[in-house]
């Protein structure tokens, strides 16, 4: 067995391990040497968990995916106008199949490239490189190392731009003086790292941004949004989102994206309710986005391209905030009429950022109105003779609400309401 320099394969899962070995010297063979690279060898060093095993082969990652096939069996697809290849050792099922029932069995391949951009915040241009040309063209010092993975090599730490001492220290630190330019995401991407690993942006790295924030404007919604999803992704976004306000990312999104200090304070001040929340990303944007004007909203959307279900959580969560007064006043078969089918983190969004009667309403709403149910059914009124049509709605409503007020306790009182309001 070769020396594990850096002890990696303590955060490589066994049989991950020995598929990554089948590659590797495979394609050391060739002369093509396989690398982890970017976010596994930063966390490795941290000694953090691990989810992302970006290969990197330098040379034909599509030669290399072929010649797996032929030597190890199973089948590959390739991408051609990238250099791309997926391996699927076995042949079990297509790649989105197997990532949904979490299978890991393909390795994707990725040809070490360069990348030039024609003009701020455009798609790279890619040609084939070597393995430090792929490193150089990253975004920070700390997410531009590589450890090798074949025979004797195996560990080997690639790390020509100092990432490993920037780690040390905690320090972001982009690799050119253009970097912010080129792609202005990694402002974003900056600030999530040092946020999460309690970084600093290193000095020199933050002189850059200020130039760099007209270049917002270029990004793409999809590029903007996706990062900001990202952001929300985090465990703890709030640190993120201060540190994009106090250099002024933020405010470069859109106009109507608010910065406020009110805002700010109840970003700050919520926890999220992980027991109760299903999307804590829609959850984090509702409460950002709760104060605004559905107009604004609708502005976001479009710059940001919202999916449709965020959208909707984002629009319920403003309508909702505006309402909270007269939330507070009203019955609980009134909230369930106003509440009823509106997106559930951004309710839990609203009633995490509310007080008093309106909080307890929302919440009483979540946890129990919603759910209550008479015990007649449409088929209960059609035996007692009332015709299907509007008007067995409208009854069994009128049983829901009185279960839902207190008006009605048991099974015997719902059923002498049902006889009067049947007469
Ligand atoms: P995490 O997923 O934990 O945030 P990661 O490093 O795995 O971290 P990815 O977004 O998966 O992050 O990117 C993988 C690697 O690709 C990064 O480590 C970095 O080397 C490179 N990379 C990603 N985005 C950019 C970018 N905008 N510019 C340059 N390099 C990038």
């Amino acid at each position: 067995m070769p020396p594990d320099r850096l002890g990696i394969s303590r955060f490589i899962p066994t049989s991950r391990l020995s598929l990554l070995r089948q590659v590797a010297d495979l394609s050391a063979g060739f002369g093509s040497p396989a690398y982890l690279v970017g976010g596994f060898v930063r966390d490795a060093l941290l000694g953090k968990p691990i989810n992302d095993f970006d290969l990197v082969i330098e040379g034909d990652a599509t030669k290399l995916g072929r010649a797996l096939v032929q030597k190890h069996g199973g089948r590959v697809t390739v991408h051609a106008p990238f250099k791309t290849a997926t391996w699927f050792p076995s042949h079990r099922p297509e790649r989105s199949e197997a990532r949904s029932k979490g299978e890991d069995d393909f390795i994707d391949l990725i040809s070490a490239r360069s990348e030039t951009y024609e003009h701020p915040a455009a798609l790279p241009t890619v040609k084939l490189g070597s393995l430090a040309d792929d490193l150089r063209r990253r975004d920070f010092t700390i997410n531009a190392m590589a450890v090798r993975l074949d025979g004797d090599h195996f560990g080997e730490l690639a790390d020509p731009l100092g990432g490993r001492i920037d780690l040390e220290r905690g320090l972001v630190r982009v690799l050119h003086l253009n970097s912010f330019v080129d792609d202005p995401t990694r402002l974003f991407r900056a600030v999530r790292y040092a946020a999460r690993y309690d970084f600093q942006l290193e000095s020199s790295t933050e002189a850059l941004i200020p130039a760099a924030l007209k270049y917002v404007d270029k990004l793409s919604p999809e590029r903007l949004r996706h990062e900001l999803d990202l952001i929300f992704e985090e465990e703890d976004s709030v640190p993120m989102l201060e540190k994009l306000w106090t250099l002024g990312i933020i405010q470069q999104v859109h106009p109507a994206l608010p910065s406020d200090e009110a805002t700010r304070a109840r970003v700050r001040g919520v926890v999220l309710v992980l027991t109760a929340v299903e999307n804590p990303v829609h959850f984090r944007w509702a409460v950002w986005l709760m104060g605004l004007m559905p107009k604004e909203i609708r502005a976001l959307s479009k710059r940001l391209h919202f999916s449709a279900e965020l959208l909707r959580a984002a629009s319920a969560a403003s309508s909702v905030f505006a309402e909270l007064k007269s939330i507070a006043k009203l019955r609980p078969s009134g909230c369930v009429r106003r509440l009823n089918g509106l997106p559930e983190d951004a309710l839990w969004a609203v009633s995490v950022c509310a007080e008093g009667e309106a909080r307890s309403n929302l919440e009483m709403y979540l946890k129990k109105w919603k759910s209550m149910k008479p015990y007649a059914t449409g088929e209960t009124l059609f035996e007692m003779g009332v015709p299907f049509g509007p008007r067995v709605g409208e009854i069994l409503w009128r049983l829901r609400a009185a279960w839902l007020d207190g008006e009605v306790t048991s099974e015997e009182g719902e059923r002498k309401l049902m006889e009067k309001l049947i007469e």
